[in-house]
């Protein structure tokens, strides 16, 4: 065997085992983990990039009376990004829009495209937009704008070089999303095995001290939420997604 054929067999070797990019985009700090946190610790274990796209720095989630916006962002962010240590997240990037008063904009959607065309993911976790309601909650009007706006700029705005065309100076060029995985979604379609990484979504969460508090019911209520999604297709503990796998 001559020396370049060896070269080139190698060459393809590293193209081939090019880590998988996951990219997470969520309203607020705390969203990633309770949406996803068993699947990104699971995929961080076997070799996956894990990237969070934050929306918000969370401004607007606390009752205490004797809280301020300004305090409670640095504490969430420090929070977020502790929680993302855990899961085994490689970045967290926050954008400067106000919790409680997204929309999806095409501000918002440039801002995420701008990052899409910079970390370039294969897969995208985000906020299922179709759902407004169940018997249960109201879904955050926050949510609906960011998985609005995620989806709009996979396709077809990160896609196609002419939107915000000024992206491509600034050295980033079009990228192409292969998957997009939906929480949240009322018709779920695809199930993660989260038993392996389960501890880790729960370690995880606890970093939120301002918004999970001592939550001594914690692990319970999220082993029970897990249990109950996963039972009905034969998973012990489960994350459930809508998966749109893009096929142009
Ligand atoms: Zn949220």
């Amino acid at each position: 065997m001559s020396l370049g054929v060896e070269v080139r067999f190698m060459e393809h070797q590293v193209q081939t085992e090019q880590p998988v990019r996951v990219l997470v985009v969520a309203a607020h700090p705390d969203d990633p983990e309770f949406a996803c946190g068993g699947t990104s610790a699971r995929w961080a274990e076997e070799g996956k990039e894990i990237y969070y796209l934050l929306c918000t720095r969370g401004h607007k989630g606390s009752s205490d009376p004797e809280m301020t916006s300004e305090r409670l962002i640095q504490i969430r962010e420090e929070e977020q990004r502790a929680a993302a240590r855990v899961i085994g997240a490689r970045e967290v990037v926050f954008l400067d829009f106000i919790d409680g008063e997204l929309a999806p904009t095409l501000a918002l959607r440039e801002a995420i495209v701008r990052e899409i065309r910079r970390i370039r993911p294969q897969i995208i976790l985000t906020h299922d937009p179709t759902v407004v309601y169940t018997a249960g909650h109201i879904n955050h009007p926050d949510h609906r704008a960011v998985g609005t706006a995620t989806l709009d700029s996979v396709y077809p705005t990160a896609r196609d070089r002419l939107n915000f065309l000024h992206h491509e100076r600034d050295g980033l060029l079009p990228h192409k999303v292969k998957e997009v995985y939906l929480w949240g979604s009322a018709t779920p379609n695809v199930w993660i095995d989260i038993s392996c990484s389960f501890d880790r979504k729960v370690e995880a969460l606890r970093c939120h001290v301002s918004q999970v508090g001592s939550a001594e019911q914690l692990a319970d209520r999220m082993r029970e939420r897990a249990k109950n999604i996963g039972e009905p297709q034969g998973i012990p503990l489960a994350e459930a997604f809508f998966r749109i796998a893009m096929e142009r």
